[in-house]
């Protein structure tokens, strides 16, 4: 769904720096990630950093320059902590999620950071259509290389809608209870606080009405409501004997 998205990094020094970019890339689901001339790659700590996010390392790509990395990109976005003398349009990480990452996936765009020690150099992000930037502590703006990837891939992960669709999708999730189940369950629960004497007809009404707010804030799902069914039954039952 990010696939559009490159991340490349410029002549990275620390080979564990490249895969905690690729952990950090991975927990959002993203996995483009593309190389300029890093200092040593592969290379072990590479991958003992990733810790299972090494799929992304191994698919990486390297290139000798920026230009070839970024050449079938169609929006080039460079990464940078530093204010820059010449002025250059910026967005925030949180910008450029919002204005792109519905983009058709054919719309390559990337995502360059620079070196961990002197960041990307003015004819790197002449290349560039625009500065990202992280909004941070003015006096201390420079983030830890991969913490910078992973503000910026969670904005993108934000902005995509997929924290709601994975929440949705959880494991053991059950649907909501239909308005058609909530309204057989508020006819059963009266029903058995009549029974069990609780329920005074004249103020059923408003009784009714506070539990219906009580249960409306907490919307049940299906399980749930399956649960306070067979509590009614069982007091019913029991009222019964
Ligand atoms: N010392 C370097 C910063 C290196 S941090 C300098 O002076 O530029 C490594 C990379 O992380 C940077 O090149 C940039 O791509 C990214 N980065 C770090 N902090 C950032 C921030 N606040 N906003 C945007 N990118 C940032």
């Amino acid at each position: 769904m990010l696939s559009h998205f490159k991340v490349v990094l410029v002549e990275t020094s620390h080979p564990g720096n490249i895969g905690a970019v690729a952990r950090a890339m991975k927990n959002m689901r993203m996995d483009q990630l593309r190389l300029v001339s890093p200092k040593c790659f592969p290379h072990a700590d590479a991958t003992a950093r990733a810790s299972g996010a090494d799929d992304v390392l191994r698919a990486a790509t390297v290139f000798d320059s920026l230009q070839d990395a970024i050449a079938d990109c169609r929006i080039v976005l460079g990464a940078s902590a530093r204010d820059r003398t010449i002025s250059w349009p910026s967005l925030t990480a949180r910008q450029t999620a919002e204005k792109w990452v519905g983009a058709l996936p054919e719309q390559n765009i990337a995502l360059v950071f620079g070196r961990e020690n002197s960041g990307l150099k003015n004819h790197e992000l002449d290349l560039c259509h625009y500065l990202l930037r992280i909004p941070c502590n003015s006096e201390y703006s420079s983030l830890n290389l991969a913490a910078a990837v992973q503000v910026v891939c969670y904005e993108l992960f934000v902005g995509s809608g997929q924290e709601i669709i994975s929440k949705v999708g959880d494991v053991g999730e059950e649907p909501l209870a239909t308005a058609e189940q909530m309204e057989a369950f508020y006819i059963h629960l009266q029903q058995t606080m009549a029974d069990i004497g609780f329920l005074h007809p004249e103020r059923s009404k408003s009784i009714m009405r506070r539990l219906r707010r009580i249960f409306n804030r907490t919307q049940l799902d299906t399980k749930e409501l399956d649960i306070l069914r067979g509590i009614l039954r069982f007091s019913q039952n029991h009222n019964a004997e």
